[in-house]
């Protein structure tokens, strides 16, 4: 077992003036909290957070990331929760731990298939420091180590969100030797059967393939010291299993047909001159196979590798590949942004170091910002990994249900969006959520890694004022729906009364008609309608008038003689119309704001008038209900906040005549009924009627009801009035 005094050993070798005590201390802490735990093959637990630590030391991280390292398993695997770890070591380690925390338990939650992508999008999004992707890195790489005791379905699951996740990120962060290692370990525990197979078949050929490397790097070893060119060191590889397998399954191909299956490595002194005189004797020895010839060093790839890559025809036929790059490109080329540390001056000083780390931090945020267009890299087949939409700052935020599905939705979503992307009746029945366990409003926001409990109810429905929270168009547009569906409703039950009352006025039995489908339905039809309900909907909406079902019903003769209109007299006929034509049925003259043709009737207790300030009100009885904003009543209704309904005066050119009754007070002399008509005359504007009397107080108390268009028009007439000799006041009867 690996022991706490080899890794401070190492972090002092790199590090000069490492807090060691820090080390130590996270060391006995974990010591303490893990004791009695052991690992699936035995081990005392701590071996694990050990050999992290040991892997960050290697990678010459700080003595904060080893600390960490240390402690990454305390608060998900023990009881000690992240204040004491606060306490004990800082904001910092704190902050990495919890960190690495959340990614654990995304990894326990993600265990949906087919969401690898969220998955990985999440857990960068939940990556705030540089260092959390190193221990998280290093973490996996130990556990993808000794995982043959696990069970075969937990080690498939384990190396299949090894696959998707962290090798990509690896790979993006040119950290070229961990990635290989993730994916060889990968290939193994996920399909065991082809990889024993291709291990056998690479296997046989190795002693044959070794000496053709061995025959390769020495012939180019002496034809570039013939040739004057310098270099550090040649090597030989042959292909990593998993990327021959993805090879021959992807093109189909014969292992003899690959062309990269074994590979010399050249490392030059750093100066990249040496590599172009290195590719140049290359390919005077070997013939180079066309179109295989690459310069990622005039073009770096997007993580940073730099190197020349071409293919040869070597000496018995057999095509090879030849990668040749610097002593510094090889670096990034295994290590990736973890050489960043590993091969600075070794006496950093503190300020140097904190620049260091930005430009660390800065190197990484831009190799994981996403990848907006397809570079050359992703046609490359020795390459094939799809292009990684990652993005360190996303527009969109992660959150999973309860069952570990991910839900994926834009940033400043709230958890109504939440509940109506998992569906539309969880959003419809939503009456709260609890995120991580805890109650919260519906309008909170999500965070990412957020676990989202909706709670529902049957009998619950959505709330109007949801549209202020909701953030997604189908949230949107189901809450929208929704309304619209109870409007509908409502209009219904609107339009069965005044059908009732319309029945009873012609002494019909007005529940034998209301029940009378086939009759309705044959109504309806000839409205161009379907069914029953869309008639009374129609009449609730105000589109169609009562009075002329009613006429469809009986036919024109048994209409006229039922009709009550035709007996009354003239006066009262004629008032009725008056009284039509200012309520407007089905007049468009006040629309409700987002809703189209609902039934509207201006309130009598106030009589608003256009250019008022109004509010509507629903009524079961009379549709919306219109009030000027100042009416006494309003505050009453207000008391059923729900059935208030915002509402504006329609743009019409057409604007509609209206009544209004204006009482004057006046000096009581002659005169002054002729005054005051005269004047509203001049003005030209209609009077309905006008009367005089005189108060107990020996006033002169003058009604007159006046025909305005809007309030202008009515200021205009208040005004006309009071510039009458002998007026003294004039209001507004009823506002
Ligand atoms: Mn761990």
């Amino acid at each position: 077992m690996i022991r706490i005094e080899d890794v401070i050993n190492k972090v002092q070798e790199n590090r000069r003036g490492a807090d060691t005590d820090l080390i130590r201390r996270a060391y006995l802490f974990s010591a303490l909290h893990h004791r009695g735990q052991t690992r699936a093959s035995g081990e005392p637990y701590l071996v694990h957070p050990l050999e992290v630590a040991d892997l960050l030391a290697e990678m010459r991280l700080d003595e904060v990331s080893v600390s960490t390292g240390l402690l990454h398993d305390v608060v998900e695997d023990t009881l000690v929760d992240l204040d004491t770890i606060r306490s004990y070591f800082g904001d910092e380690i704190a902050l990495l731990v919890d960190g690495l925390t959340k990614i654990a338990n995304i990894s326990d939650l993600s265990k949906e298939k087919q969401q690898a992508e969220n998955v990985r999008k999440m857990v960068l999004a939940m990556i705030t420091d540089v260092r959390v992707v190193l221990i998280k890195l290093a973490d996996r790489l130990h556990n993808m180590r000794t995982m043959q005791f696990l069970k075969p379905e937990k080690r498939a699951r384990i190396s299949q969100e090894t696959l998707d996740i962290y090798a990509p990120i690896a790979h993006r962060l040119g950290m070229g030797k961990v990635r290989s290692e993730l994916e060889d370990l990968a290939f193994q525990n996920l399909y065991p059967d082809d990889y024993k197979r291709l291990s056998k078949e690479v296997d046989s050929r190795r002693p044959e393939l070794e000496a053709a490397l061995e025959k390769i790097k020495s012939t180019i070893a002496e034809r570039l010291t013939e040739n004057e060119v310098p270099f550090i060191e040649i090597q030989g590889r042959v292909k990593r299993l998993y990327s021959l397998w993805k090879k021959l399954k992807k093109q189909k191909i014969m292992i003899e047909q690959v062309y990269d299956l074994i590979a010399a490595r050249i490392i030059t002194e750093n100066n990249r001159k040496y590599c172009y005189l290195t590719m140049s004797v290359i390919h005077d020895i070997w013939t180079p196979v066309p179109e295989r010839f690459k310069d990622w060093i005039a073009i770096p790839r997007d993580n940073l590798y730099q190197s020349l890559h071409t293919s040869v025809i070597g000496d018995g036929g057999q095509p090879f590949e030849v990668q040749i790059r610097t002593q510094e490109m090889h670096h990034i080329a295994e290590e990736g942004v973890a050489a960043h540390w590993k091969y600075k001056e070794n006496s950093l000083g503190k300020k140097q170091e904190d620049d260091a780390l930005d430009e660390l931090r800065k190197t990484v945020e831009k190799l994981l910002l996403p990848l907006v267009e397809n570079t050359e890299e992703h046609e490359d087949s020795e390459d094939f990994i799809e292009t990684l939409k990652l993005d360190l700052y996303p527009k969109d935020v992660y959150a999973f249900t309860p069952m570990g599905k991910v839900i994926q939705l834009p940033r400043g979503s709230t958890l109504i969006d939440f509940a109506y992307a998992i569906h539309s009746q969880v959003g419809d029945k939503c009456t709260g959520a609890k995120i991580n366990g805890r109650i919260v409003p519906v309008r909170s926001e999500l965070q990412n890694g957020d676990v989202v409990e909706i709670l529902t109810n049957q009998n619950a429905s959505p709330s109007a004022d949801w549209l202020n929270y909701a953030v997604t168009s189908k949230a949107r547009n189901r809450i929208r729906h929704h309304i619209s569906t109870e409007q509908r409703v409502e209009s219904i039950e609107i339009g069965r009364r005044l059908l009732h009352q319309e029945a009873e006025k012609f002494q019909l039995s007005a529940k034998k008609f209301l029940h009378n489908d086939a009759e309705l339905k044959r109504i309806a039809n000839e409205y161009g309608l379907g069914r029953p309900e869309d008639l009374l909907a129609s009449i609730g909406y105000g589109k169609t008038l009562p009075r002329n079902v009613m006429a469809k019903h009986l036919g024109p003769e048994k209409f006229a003689e039922l009709d009550p209109e035709n007996k009354k007299d003239n006066r009262l006929k004629t008032g009725m119309k008056a009284v039509k034509k200012f309520i407007g049925l089905g007049e468009d003259s006040i629309v409700v704001k987002g809703v189209d043709n609902l039934l509207i009737n201006r309130a009598k207790c106030c009589n608003p008038l256009r250019g008022e300030t109004i509010i509507g009100y629903i009524s079961l009885e009379k549709g919306i209900v219109v009030h000027n904003k100042r009416c006494k009543n309003v505050s009453h209704l207000m008391l059923n906040k729900e059935r208030i309904v915002d509402v504006e005066w329609a743009k019409s050119e057409e604007t509609q005549k209206q009544s209004v009754q204006l009482l004057a007070t006046t000096e009581n002399r002659t005169g002054m009924l002729a005054g005051i008509t005269n004047a509203i005359a001049n003005i030209k504007t209609g009077i309905r009627d006008a009367r005089a009397n005189v108060s107990k107080e020996d006033l002169g108390i003058i009604e007159v009801t006046v025909e305005v268009f809007d309030k202008k028009h009515l200021d205009k007439v208040v005004g006309a009035i009071e510039h009458v000799p002998g007026v003294i006041a004039v209001e507004r009867v009823n506002a």
